[in-house]
């Protein structure tokens, strides 16, 4: 079997697979067709490829040998009649943003597997791209507002006097949330944190974080482990709270999310306005809407000397670790989806398989995008 990695288009500087993961692939009878330059960006040289045991060539070449192809984005800018009726398709997907893509991947005969609807289960953890990511994303989000912060994250006690270790507010301990808490703690903050999940609270603690409680928050065991909508009494009370605990903070990364739905608004421009200046807030759910109500995706803005920065894709700012993290998550994938004579089978029977294809022989499979799509 023949897997082709494609060079990501636009600002994206990861690359699916790097040429540590290729020699894997190899292990398991596959072989290997990267596209000119696809990891460049990632500071991994065709050669590099070419010594890992890849062959590199044309994009074109690429798609008319592969019988799956690899990328970070789906090829949304390729035309989808330069796939092959059967070929396999393997990206992020986010079905909601390219609904029109998916539609015409479909009637083309595509099956294209979205990876980030690899169910959240202990089965998959190795292959669950959302939380590598966020994990990605977590880190940089912390060291970007130490960086742009004008004060110490850490307290100090030296001949020049005493300096006040900062204070950071994390709004969503998921798998973002609770790596910024640890990172923010290794440099010293003081950290406070709020969640809908009752949950996290013991997680929050033991990384050093304080969790606040706000009472009445409303949970769903059908969510799968998952945020839901809350009231709006809760929403108002909870507002309430981060607004007080926001104005004693230097920092404040949000990362709260609802699946499938636009971001929660937790921060109001109220409380951006009675911030101290010179804070820095990290919108993390920038794409899906901001949880800042002033956050404008992918821009850095200064709103009465707060700087607000509207980030989502922070991977891509550490393309090294995040591709490689990304590779062996694709590979832990393969290994349920490639027999021992390294032939190809889409097992629909496999939870993992199932819930993660979204089309497949001219259907939607996967029952999470048919709800996305509205599709009976
Ligand atoms: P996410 O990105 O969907 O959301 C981030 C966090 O925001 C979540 O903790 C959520 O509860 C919180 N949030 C949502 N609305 C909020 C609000 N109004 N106020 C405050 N916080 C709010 O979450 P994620 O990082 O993708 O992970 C969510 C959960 O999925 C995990 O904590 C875990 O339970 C589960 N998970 C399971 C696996 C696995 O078993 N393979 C892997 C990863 C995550």
């Amino acid at each position: 079997m023949i897997i082709g990695i494609l060079k990501e288009t636009g600002t994206e500087n990861r690359v699916a697979i790097l040429p540590a993961e290729v020699v894997a692939l190899k292990k398991m009878g596959i072989d290997v067709l990267v596209e000119i330059n696809a990891g460049e960006r990632a500071f991994s040289s065709d050669i590099d490829y070419l010594k890992a045991g890849a062959r590199t060539a044309e994009r074109k070449a690429v798609i008319n040998e592969s019988e799956m192809l690899l990328s970070i984005n789906p090829p949304v800018e390729d035309d989808i009649n330069s796939f092959r009726e059967g070929q396999i398709l393997c990206s992020v997907l986010n079905p909601s943003v390219n609904h029109t893509w998916l539609e015409k991947a479909r009637l083309h005969g595509l099956s294209v597997l979205a990876l980030d609807l690899i169910p959240r289960t202990t089965r998959a953890q190795s292959m669950d791209i959302l939380s590598s990511m966020a994990t990605v994303s977590g880190y940089k989000a912390v060291l970007e507002a130490a960086s742009l912060l004008p004060r110490f994250f850490p307290m100090f006690m030296s001949a020049s006097g005493t300096i006040k270790p900062s204070r950071v507010l994390i709004l969503g301990a998921g798998v973002a949330g609770l790596q910024a808490i640890a990172i923010a703690r290794k440099l010293g903050a003081i950290v406070e944190v709020f969640d809908v999940r009752s949950a996290v609270k013991e997680e929050v603690k033991s990384l050093g974080g304080k969790f606040i409680e706000v009472e009445g928050a409303k949970e769903d065991i059908a969510a799968g482990g998952y945020a839901v909508e809350q009231t709006e009494d809760f929403k108002n009370k909870q507002q309430e709270l981060i607004q007080q605990r926001s104005i004693a903070s230097d920092v404040v990364i949000a990362t709260a999310q609802i699946p499938g739905r636009k971001a929660p608004v937790l921060l109001l421009k109220e409380t951006v306005y009675s911030m101290k200046p010179g804070s820095v807030i990290i919108d993390l759910a920038a794409s899906t809407g901001g949880n800042c109500e002033l956050t404008e995706n992918g821009k850095n803005i200064i709103v009465n000397g707060v700087n607000i920065i509207g980030k989502s894709d922070y991977p891509s700012d550490m393309p090294s670790d995040a591709s490689k993290m990304f590779g062996c998550n694709i590979i832990n994938l393969l290994k349920i989806m490639v027999d021992k004579d390294a032939k190809l089978i889409l097992n629909m029977q496999d939870d993992i398989i199932n819930g993660t294809t979204a089309v497949h022989g001219k259907e939607y499979v996967s029952q999470r995008v048919k709800q996305m799509l509205n599709i009976k």
